[in-house]
């Protein structure tokens, strides 16, 4: 199991959690389709590729392109005062430790996003979002915004 699985210590799934599932599998879809080429599907930044190759959490899920290589996830954080292109996480004590100053946090939100990437070919995408601060995020309960 994934060190960044979405569970807590008891396996109660954690609060505040965006699934992007859907719009992955659209997008493989378009893909086996023909209506994507591949280089429009695997143009992981280069950055990303970097991040992907050393702290990517490993998973058994093979990629769904290339299906050569497993994918490896990889966390962003963005908040306030962190960099515009957001955190990268490089040990899952980094997460926690966001998630105790997103308790607290007075200036803004903190929220992570959950990146699939393959090493191979580049393939990647947004798994999922997580607001690292749920309680707040329910005492002022927000209009899901529409789904495209
Ligand atoms: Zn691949």
């Amino acid at each position: 199991m994934s060190a960044l699985s979405l569970t807590d210590d008891n396996g109660h799934q954690l609060g505040g959690i965006v699934d992007h599932r859907l719009t992955r599998r659209a997008l493989i879809n378009e893909y086996r389709r023909g209506r994507l080429r591949k280089d429009q599907v695997c143009d992981a930044h280069p950055e990303l590729l970097r991040a992907a190759r050393n702290f990517g959490d490993e998973t058994i899920v093979k990629c769904p392109i290339c299906v050569d290589d497993t994918v490896v996830l990889v966390t962003y954080v963005f908040g306030p005062r962190l960099p515009s292109h957001g955190r990268c996480i490089t040990k899952p004590a980094e997460l926690d430790e966001f998630r105790r100053i997103a308790r607290t946090s007075v200036s803004g939100d903190y929220t992570a996003y959950v990146v699939e990437a393959c090493r191979s070919c580049g393939w990647h995408h947004l798994l999922r979002t997580l607001a690292l601060n749920p309680e707040r995020e329910a005492r002022t309960p927000r209009r899901r915004s529409a789904s495209r």
